[in-house]
């Protein structure tokens, strides 16, 4: 089977695009590193390398720190209304839209995922983020409060400055909207660092930006390394917050750097997230949804359904019905119209997750289907339902970050429950049961961020999403974004 992708299958934009090296966008101009230095992004499908893209570090990030800065004390931006700024960003919605199919192909080809999932979730939901940030640009708003006749006092709801924002590869459109949308709809201005193995979308949403009519300096996006620039972007002193998706472990290092200034800090990191499933649960519909939790982009996920309780009753049913299911993907390269399931996001990935395989199978794991990498070329891993795993596993503790679930069965709700919580992370959970009683309760107990009943991955613009524990700190999407990008100051007159 071929992998690679010839220019002629793609898009005449994206040709262009991975046909000459990138520039990064600083002050609303295209400029090359300071240091003139390039680094290779590759396709995740053969291996090989795809595109040159400026290596942006420390030097860069001054300079759109600075450019950042000027756009948020000065010029268009800080003396636009409210609507005109939400405006900006509808139409920044409107344009992905239109070229939604150049943004999606180039997610496929940067980060592996089929292309077909690209056009109808990754490209059309970071519209939608746009498109309902738009609308709370005008709605941003603080109180009165009258706490005594001698005084008038009221709260004003301001800007929290310049930002700084550090992406992951497993969404890089999507994680751009979610950061962007809030920041951009309280009228901050921004320093976007996307993630190395993913930078070109970030690229062509910074074309769109500008067409959009952005005044310059308002978003800059600044590739490179996360040790370089990412970390420089981090411990910059004129930077006001720093909002990070990532590893906890990186996210760890974010804040160590952070304290210099004190810079506010949000954090979107990882999970184990535990899919519970009731013996009176619907069978069918239970099977594609757990399928779906751990196999949806390749299992990179922050949120996938990596720990699947059982009801002992049904363990067998949902278990050979899930391998079922994982036998159905058709692994392949992303713009393979047949591909379900693309190639992991790199070959770090690939080992990592291998390595993962492996140690589950050394502490006594089985897998009921998968369990290797594919043969030949590109960083495909087969999509994996593990068994026989006990709670003290790294397979069952540890964020895997690839397709590779590890059933277990239960017959205690309670002892369930603390099994389940039993995480340093607390990102998300699903509960499938008919039981409304019990799925409202079991959510209720859940320390997790978010609880799906009876579906998995349903993420919308206006849902909070953000983890408990080591998961994170502080809230994506919804207008809990918002207040995160906000100082909220007191004004109080004596009359
Ligand atoms: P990562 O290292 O946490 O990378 C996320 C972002 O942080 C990237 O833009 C990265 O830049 C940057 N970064 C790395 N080191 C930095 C530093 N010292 N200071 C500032 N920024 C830094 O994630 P990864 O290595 O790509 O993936 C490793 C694991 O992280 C995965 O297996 C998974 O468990 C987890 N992960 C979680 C999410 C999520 O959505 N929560 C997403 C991706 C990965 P570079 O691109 O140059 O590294
Ligand atoms: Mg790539």
């Amino acid at each position: 089977m071929s992998t690679a992708v010839s220019t002629a299958q793609m898009h005449s934009r994206v040709a262009d695009f991975v046909g000459r090296p990138r520039k990064m966008f600083i002050n609303g101009k295209w400029v090359e590193a300071a240091s003139g230095k390039t680094f290779p992004s590759y396709n995740p499908a053969t291996g090989e390398v795809m595109a040159q893209v400026a290596e942006g570090d420390r030097e860069d990030i001054n300079r759109a720190v600075k450019a950042a800065r000027a756009a948020f004390e000065t010029g268009a931006w800080p003396s636009m209304s409210a609507s005109q700024r939400g405006r900006l960003i509808w139409k920044l919605g409107d344009l992905i839209e239109e070229h939604l199919e150049e943004l999606a192909q180039l997610e496929s080809l940067d980060n592996g995922k089929p292309l077909a999932v690209a056009r109808v979730a990754d490209v059309p939901l970071a519209a939608d983020l746009f498109h309902y940030m738009a609308g709370w640009a005008t709605k941003i708003e603080g109180n009165t409060i009258p706490f005594s006749p001698k005084y008038f006092a009221y709260t004003r709801r301001e800007p929290i400055g310049v930002v700084g924002q550090i992406i992951p590869w497993n969404f890089p459109l999507l994680m751009a909207a979610w950061k962007l949308g809030p920041a951009l709809a309280t009228g901050c201005t921004v320093v976007l660092k996307p993630a190395e193995q993913t930078p070109l979308s970030a690229l062509l949403l910074a074309e769109l930006i500008a067409e959009a009519g952005f005044p310059a300096g308002v978003v800059n996006v600044v590739t490179g390394y996360g040790e370089t620039a990412g970390a420089a972007l981090a411990a910059h002193p004129d930077v006001d917050k720093i909002a990070f998706t990532g590893s906890t472990e990186v996210g760890k290092l974010i804040v160590q750097a952070a304290a210099g200034n004190l810079k506010k800090v949000t954090l979107e990191l990882g999970g184990k997230s535990p899919n519970i499933v009731f013996a009176d649960a619907d069978i069918s519909s239970t099977i594609a949804g757990a399928s779906s939790a751990i196999f949806f982009n390749h299992g990179q996920c922050c949120c996938a359904g990596s720990r699947l309780y059982i009801e002992q009753s049904m363990f067998d049913k949902v278990v050979s019905g899930v391998a079922d299911e994982a036998k159905k993907i058709k692994i392949g390269p992303g713009f393979d119209p047949d591909t379900s399931m693309g190639p992991l996001v790199s070959e770090e990935q690939l080992n990592r997750v291998c390595n993962y395989l492996e140690s589950g199978f050394s502490e006594g794991a089985e897998a009921v289907v998968g369990g290797h990498k594919r043969a030949g070329s590109g960083y495909f891993v087969e999509p994996t339902v593990m068994v026989k795993t006990n709670p003290s596993m790294k397979v069952v503790r540890e964020e895997i970050f690839g397709p590779v679930v590890c059933a277990m069965p239960f017959t205690d709700i309670d002892k369930l429950i603390a099994e389940a919580n039993q995480s340093e992370y607390g990102l998300a959970g699903a509960v499938w049961t008919r039981d409304i009683s019990k799925a409202h309760r079991v959510a209720e107990k859940l320390r997790a961020g978010t609880v799906w009943i009876n579906c998995y991955n349903v993420f919308d613009a206006s849902l909070p999403f953000g983890g408990y524990k080591q998961s994170g700190w502080g809230r994506e999407m919804g207008h809990e974004s918002l207040e995160l990008y906000t100082e909220v100051k007191t004004v109080c007159a004596q009359l």
